[in-house]
């Protein structure tokens, strides 16, 4: 059982400063010191989850493996440290009202006015305790969503006081992480941003130990006095986050900076020297020296917002790395093509990924892809959506079923060779109600998906509602469409392929949310290695 210690990060001055990846970087230092780490994302808004939330409002919804359907900083989290989160890693506030909100009904305050302090306090202290609870961390990092001053963080910035206060120095402490903006006309950096906003951060009672200053120019040592002057912090505490060449520059970056070890010794902790970030660098250095390169098609209707499609464009670049081929993406709105224009659009690519999606918008111009990659013997990648609409192209342009569709966009296809599942039929509630999280898929001898994992049984995170219509299965396979993958309880499917391509494979699970800079996906390896032989053929 650990003691385990607790590490908060706010924001200041605006949005997007990039908390998660410096959450994740802190986390990944202390990790590679010896010590067992894990990180918490607060969310202020009252969705229960991102689950309901359109991508282009929040970026990715990424998916846990028990099923939780979260921010997409909890992706950077396991891609940075290489360890599985769980619902317990996000909470919302719409969570701590749902919950305060049932104890309310069930009579857990009876007699009591139930009101923000302390009733909503105490539900997010317990949420950002659980981890710790659990025995398993030294460290809890709790990123809270937002930046300080607004009204929905409130409660929030007020439970980390009670926390630092309750917890008690050399237990808890406190990051906040702002902009020094560069003013060109001035020629200088300023700090007057960031002073109001530790001020107001000190208005709710919360003195940041650590001030992490984002900044596109070094600051020099009379900046960082002024900084530590101003905002109560030590000097050696004001840690300078300047614009990395990637994300994953940024662990290396806080090393330099010594973050950890500042964090580590106002946690009273021991500071164990030792070769640091060792399979890390290899893989930055991989990625940054590449000896090829490559264009892979990404066909979504998200496109114009890169986020959207966050883990599957980091998993790209986890396995450009293990193939060393610098994997540069194509982004194409599905919207946008039409089947005369499809040769033109996807001219030259090397592979095909059909992303996930929900509803009609742009649906044609995906099956229009895969009929161009099918054909062409280009590399064809499909997952969830996407898998499904090769499944649609194949049955409507090779087994002639004219109209074959997902009921999703046409309840009344002639051909439904995509349909609800059974167990979805009665349910009528959007929010997390999906065929979420972890399940189980037997693949078959002889495949390729076999071949890329090197396993018998895999486990692939979910999130749908349509699947498979086994009905058409026997068709489907007999004209060259192979199921290679099943749930081997329910023997719904999981993936198929068509052996005679170089590489076609669809699966309905999102491997991309398993993929990590250690442990690059392997059905992302094999297809930037099958586009990489593309190119090169
Ligand atoms: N809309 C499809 C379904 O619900 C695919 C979902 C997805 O791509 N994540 O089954």
């Amino acid at each position: 059982m650990k003691n385990t210690k607790y590490v908060f990060v706010t924001g200041g001055v605006t949005s997007s400063l990039g908390k998660g990846i410096i959450a994740a970087s802190l986390a990944k230092l202390l990790q590679e010191r010896g010590y067992s780490a894990t990180i918490q994302k607060l969310d202020p808004y009252i969705n229960i989850d991102p689950g309901t939330l359109n991508p282009y409002e929040h970026g990715e919804c990424f998916v846990t493996d028990d099923g939780a359907e979260t921010d997409l900083d909890l992706g950077h989290y396991e891609r940075f440290l290489n360890i599985p989160t769980s619902q317990a890693n996000n909470v919302t506030t719409g969570r701590i009202y749902q919950s305060v909100i049932d104890k309310e009904r069930r009579g857990e305050f009876l007699g009591k006015t139930v009101q923000i302090i302390p009733h909503i306090t105490d539900e997010i202290k317990n949420r950002i305790q659980i981890l710790g609870k659990t025995g398993e961390y030294d460290i809890v990092i709790t990123e809270i969503g937002g930046t300080v001053g607004d009204i929905e963080s409130l409660p929030y910035i007020e439970s980390v006081r009670q926390l630092l206060w309750e917890l008690g120095e050399k237990n808890a402490i406190s990051i906040h992480l702002t902009l020094v903006p560069y003013l060109a006309a001035a020629g200088e950096l300023k700090t007057k941003p960031t002073q109001h906003s530790v001020k107001m951060l000190m208005q709710s009672g919360v003195s940041p130990d650590i001030l992490v200053c984002r900044s596109e120019h070094k600051l020099n040592e009379g900046i960082k006095r002024k900084l530590a002057l101003f905002c109560n912090v030590q000097e050696e505490a004001i840690i300078e986050s300047l614009d990395a060449e990637t994300i994953y520059d940024v662990p290396n970056l806080m090393l330099q900076e010594q973050l950890d070890k500042v964090v580590l010794n106002k946690l009273d902790l021991p500071f164990n020297e030792k070769p640091a970030l060792g399979e890390w660098n290899d893989f930055l250095s991989k990625h940054k020296n590449p000896k090829n390169e490559i264009e892979i098609g990404l066909i979504g209707k998200y496109v114009e917002l890169h986020d959207a499609y966050k883990s599957i464009t980091e998993a790209f670049i986890h396995a450009g790395a293990t193939n060393e081929v610098k994997v540069n993406i194509r982004w194409i709105h599905s919207e946008s093509l039409t089947a005369d224009n499809v040769p033109n659009k996807l001219k030259n690519l090397n592979g095909v990924l059909v992303a996930p999606g929900f509803g009609d918008r742009g649906i044609e111009g995906k099956i229009d892809a895969v009929k161009y990659a099918r054909e062409h013997q280009i590399p064809f990648f499909g997952i969830c959506l996407g898998m499904q609409m090769a499944v649609i192209e194949f049955s409507r342009n090779v087994l002639g079923l004219e109209g074959a569709f997902s009921t999703e966009m046409d309840n009344d296809t002639k051909h439904p060779v995509i349909n609800l599942m059974e167990e979805q039929k009665t349910i009528v509630d959007k929010g997390g109600t999906m065929r979420l999280g972890s399940w189980k898929c037997k693949l078959a001898n002889n495949s390729k998906i076999k071949a890329a994992y090197n396993k018998d049984i895999i486990d692939e995170r979910h999130r749908h509602r349509y699947e498979f219509n086994n009905e058409y299965l026997k068709q489907i396979e007999s004209a060259g469409m192979i199921a290679t993958g099943k749930n081997p309880d329910t023997n719904l499917v999981e993936v198929i392929e068509i052996p005679d391509h170089p590489w076609f494979i669809g699966v309905q699970y999102h491997p991309e949310y398993k993929s990590t800079v250690l442990n690059p996906h392997p059905l992302f390896v094999s297809f930037v290695k099958a586009s990489l032989e593309h190119s090169l053929s």
